[in-house]
């Protein structure tokens, strides 16, 4: 049996038997690959009521330990990322190459995070009277419900309990109905690796609604980490604020690529090619709208449908493909809609890659749009798909007031040849992500936060842990 066949069935197996099941369906066509537990909404207390006392038993455990199941639990996500890319390519669609890149991004935050449970520290001060001294001390913010999208099924989760779990915490999981596997493999990690049973507990469910409305009015539950569309971010928002929990939001992003000038049109499109096609499309800091001065504009367009005709569409675990199916024929058709009415607005297809034969209707051609004015919905809204629609600029004012004006504000692209210019749009633009002349932006150590209707909170980073923390202060008189 293969590895990654033979992972599934411990995942399967290791669920908490309940009396019904979720289908996971197969990218490729559609069929039943795995079925796991569907956790009914009266089971959430039980659930609490467990990871309330791993949270103990986690916190009897010199951080020193703790560091070292996160560590380990880092190491074991490398040593089996030929299982476990797999799976996450069978539940999502993306090629095997970008799944072995996001496990090994989940295992270097459970890395990173793990040398930073070392150094979880609050800080010594004088206090206004004489004789006081006062400790500002950090403690884990207590059992925390993470709620995560199907773009990312193992990274996403990874951040959020590798930071929980660093600061001391318990993180209830509730995963993308659509991809429960990779949450799955982080829980099979760490138990795996010590982590008490029930320290990060994973909740598929069919009934996303009632079953985080339930943990949110939980009193044991003071905090929320949700990652997903802002839609659902803002409605999870409001019911947090009503129980009166934290709520940290990480949402949709609708990113500027900007090229200033043609010394800098290569870079610029290796890294477009890197940051739009990871996960065909589907992530929120993939560049959405790619915005060129007019000077390169015929150099830029050129060398871009150069790369895009050579890409090809097609089974995720097949390695010719350079690009799997989008989430769902939905997800395509959507995609597939904005073109054709960018075009009917005046855009022009400039090119396409191409699909291969037998695909589903989730088979989307990465296409590249020129003409693309902000009033048309594939420039105004996230995209989620591999298109790269143009516009062109011709002063850096122009530049700006095009990449700023957006409600999202996660992340950003500068690419430029001459380094004041560059670090000067850098300085002007309103997202809280920026790469310039890079697009590597997403690492442990670096905090990872959206601005405006993009979410609010930090993640990553020595930030990101703080937030996973409740501040005490004791002033003594000694
Ligand atoms: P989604 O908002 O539909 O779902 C996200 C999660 O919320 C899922 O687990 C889903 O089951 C749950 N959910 C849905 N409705 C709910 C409700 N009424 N109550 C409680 N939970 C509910 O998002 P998606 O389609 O899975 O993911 C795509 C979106 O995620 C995109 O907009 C993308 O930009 C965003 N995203 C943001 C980041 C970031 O870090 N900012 C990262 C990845 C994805």
């Amino acid at each position: 049996m293969s590895e990654h066949v033979a992972l599934i069935e411990h995942l399967v197996a290791m669920h908490r038997p309940t009396t019904r099941c979720l289908d996971v369906l197969d990218s490729r066509d559609g069929t039943v690959f795995a079925r796991v537990g569907d956790v009914a909404v009266d089971e959430v207390d039980q659930y609490v009521l467990r990871a309330s006392r791993a949270m103990s038993e986690w916190g009897e455990l010199t951080v020193h330990a703790r560091a070292n199941v996160l560590r380990a639990v880092g190491d074991f996500l490398e040593e089996h990322v030929e299982a476990i890319a797999p799976i996450l390519t069978l539940e999502n669609g993306k090629v095997l190459d970008h799944a072995r890149w996001e496990v090994l991004n989940g295992a270097e935050i459970f890395r990173w995070m793990g040398e930073q449970a070392r150094a979880v520290r609050g800080s010594v001060r004088h206090g206004a009277a004489p004789g006081q001294r006062v400790d500002v001390d950090r403690r884990p913010a207590g059992v925390v419900l993470a709620v995560t999208p199907w773009n990312f099924s193992l990274s996403l989760v990874a951040r959020k309990v590798a930071t929980g779990l660093a600061a001391g915490c318990a993180v209830v999981v509730k995963p993308s109905e659509i991809t429960p596997l990779g949450a799955l493999v982080i829980e099979h990690a760490l138990l795996e690796c010590g982590a008490p049973r029930d320290l990060c507990a994973v909740v598929p469910t069919s009934e996303p609604a009632e079953l985080v409305e339930r943990m949110l009015a939980h009193p044991d539950v003071p905090m929320l980490t949700f990652t997903g569309s802002t839609v659902v971010g803002r409605h999870l928002s409001e019911l947090a604020a009503r129980h009166l929990k934290i709520a940290h939001l990480e949402l949709g992003g609708n990113a500027p690529f900007i090229v200033l000038d043609a010394d800098a049109v290569d870079a610029a499109i290796d890294g477009l090619m890197f940051a739009k096609l990871l996960n065909s499309g589907q992530t929120c800091t993939a560049p959405n709208r790619v915005l060129v001065h007019e000077s390169c504009a015929d150099l830029f367009l050129d060398r871009l449908a150069g790369q895009v005709t050579r890409l090809r569409t097609g089974d995720g675990t097949d390695p010719r493909s350079d690009l799997g199916p989008l989430i769902s024929g939905a997800a395509a058709e959507r995609a597939r809609a904005r073109v054709r009415e960018a075009e009917a607005q005046g855009a022009r297809v400039v090119c396409r890659g191409v699909a291969a034969d037998g695909g589903t209707d989730a088979f989307f051609e990465p296409v590249v749009l020129d003409g693309v004015e902000p009033g048309m919905a594939v420039y105004a809204e996230e995209n989620f798909a591999p298109i790269f629609p143009v516009t062109t600029f011709s002063t850096v004012g122009e530049c700006l007031e095009l990449a700023n004006r957006t409600r999202a504000g996660l992340a950003a692209y500068v690419y430029g040849s001459v380094p004041t210019e560059s670090a000067a749009v850098v300085d002007r633009l309103d997202f809280g992500l920026v790469g310039h002349n890079d697009v590597r932006i997403v690492q442990p150590s670096v905090p990872f936060s959206g601005w405006k209707e993009s979410g609010h909170g930090i993640e990553l980073g020595e930030l990101g842990l703080a937030e996973y923390t409740a501040v005490r202060s004791t002033v003594h008189r000694v």
